[in-house]
């Protein structure tokens, strides 16, 4: 799963780690759900600081690395957050145009993709789906579930494969 020479590095996801979507669950819990509402309000997102301080503490040993369901037209605004929220800096791995898959089979892609250079030494993730599939697949993981737990972002997630 690792090669021991290369770099260790924490895989970091975003929505429900360290920024909280709560403010924009509305948008997609709506009929119709407005896609577009619900990413534009993510340069608004809190901080969520039980992630920041999780983020903070892996940065200080390891290499940071940020995983994302959310889709590429978002890494401009997404990059903006991260640094103006001074967060550990990183690469920022984002949903590929045009897959809505559900987050779990992208997230594992990448992380097996990271271990193929990278010793990848955990994944901190909310989506117990997530969790389950990169256990699965051999990674260790922490379950971020300071944000709790809300059905709309899981069906964005797995079922609308949207963030
Ligand atoms: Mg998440």
């Amino acid at each position: 799963m690792s090669d021991p020479a290369g770099p260790m590095v924490a895989v970091v996801d975003v929505d429900g780690v360290v920024a909280d979507v709560r403010h924009r669950l509305r948008h997609v819990t709506e009929r119709p759900k407005d896609w577009r509402a619900f990413f534009d309000g993510a340069a608004d997102d809190p901080l969520l600081l039980e992630g920041e301080e999780t983020v903070r503490k892996l940065a200080e040993v390891y290499d940071v690395v940020y995983l994302s369901g959310r889709p590429e037209r978002l890494r401009h605004v997404t990059e903006r957050w991260l640094r103006r929220h001074d967060l550990p800096a990183g690469p920022l791995l984002l949903r590929p145009r045009d897959d809505h898959r559900p987050a779990r089979f992208f997230k594992v892609e990448a992380l097996r993709h990271l271990a193929e250079t990278r010793t990848v030494v955990v994944l901190v993730d909310d989506d117990p789906r997530v969790v389950e599939a990169a256990r699965s697949a051999g990674f260790d993981v922490l379950p971020a579930t300071w944000m709790g737990e809300h059905s709309a972002l899981r069906e964005a997630q797995e079922r609308d494969g949207r963030t």
